[in-house]
């Protein structure tokens, strides 16, 4: 048995990509399984939920020598426990390749797109297989949830045109649909502060520095604001236990397209060199910005 799986703290790209490679790998005659690693976020819920179909089982770490397929992540430290003995197959991603090194030839495709669904849409238009109502809701709530709603700078021509041509084939207005995923995924109320920072919070390594950006998708940066106190307390903590040099908290309000960012560690230096600008109260505000990955990730890292 092949496991298919995304990243640690799953988001909607990571959750329906597992899903529809798995339909695509059975389609060609596989053994395969999608498999999670870690709790379904509200978002993908919606989209579950929407479809009336249970998320993929838990995997908690795999034994040496199992055959795993990655979508979405190709990162080790994102990926799941045992990684460095697992037989890595295949990844179809669109991040930065890092961290990453395999023992034996493998299948890698990676593409600059906003999605990792993206890649899945012409791997189905490659093989001329027809792609059904289940998998194109799967496909374009990911890339709605990656590109949020096309409106991310990660946005490419061709994360577009799936979108559209997955709309048609789903049949439901994208725009709304999207728009009630999206809003699905803000309800942040019911979350700890130690929660909300993990909720969708990504490790990465430069040299031997450990910094960690997280991030949450908003309606309302100040009502998220009303519990900066108890966020920063949480963070600081992360900080400790694990050793981080840099924490940072990006909450982003998708109805303005804007992130407010808490960075807290000592080298904290590097937030203001990146954005070049001072912290006001272990803030700043980011117009225009959205995405971790092209926005936030690259220029920290550089300047980390
Ligand atoms: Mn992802
Ligand atoms: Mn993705």
């Amino acid at each position: 048995m092949v496991y298919i799986f995304g990243h640690k703290n799953p988001d909607t790209d990571s959750i329906c990509s597992s899903l529809v490679m798995e339909k695509f790998d059975k389609n060609l005659g596989l053994e395969v399984e999608a498999r999670r690693l870690g709790n379904v976020n509200k978002e993908t819920q919606y989209v579950l939920d929407y479809l009336g179909i249970k998320a993929p089982e838990l995997l908690e770490r795999v034994e040496e020598g199992q055959r795993v397929v990655l979508v979405d992540h190709n990162e080790f430290n994102q990926s799941v426990e045992g990684i460095e003995q697992a037989k890595v197959e295949t990844v179809i991603d669109h991040h930065r390749i890092a961290n990453f090194q395999t023992k034996e030839p493998l299948y890698y495709r990676a593409e600059p797109v906003g999605c990792t669904a993206t890649i899945l849409y012409k791997k189905f238009k490659e093989e001329n297989m027809p792609i059904e109502k289940k998998e194109a809701i799967l496909m374009l709530s990911a890339i709605i949830s990656d590109t949020l709603l096309l409106k991310s700078p990660t946005t490419t021509e061709e994360d577009k045109k799936a979108l559209e041509q997955l709309g048609k084939i789903a049949d439901i207005d994208i725009n709304s649909y999207g728009m009630d995923m999206l809003k699905a995924g803000t309800n942040l109320d019911d979350f700890s502060a130690e929660q909300l920072i993990n909720l969708d919070a990504k490790k990465s390594e430069k040299g031997n520095k450990k910094f960690v950006i997280a991030q949450v998708n908003t309606v309302s940066i100040e009502e998220v604001l009303k519990r900066k106190e108890a966020i920063e307390q949480a963070m600081t903590k992360e900080i400790e236990n694990n050793g981080l040099h840099l924490f940072v908290f990006a909450i982003t309000d998708i109805l303005n397209s804007n992130t407010q960012v808490i960075a807290l560690g000592k080298e904290t230096a590097v937030v203001e060199k990146a954005f070049g600008t001072s912290l006001q109260d272990h803030m700043v505000f980011l117009e225009g910005v959205v995405s971790r990955k092209k926005q936030i990730l690259p220029v920290i890292d550089e300047n980390m």
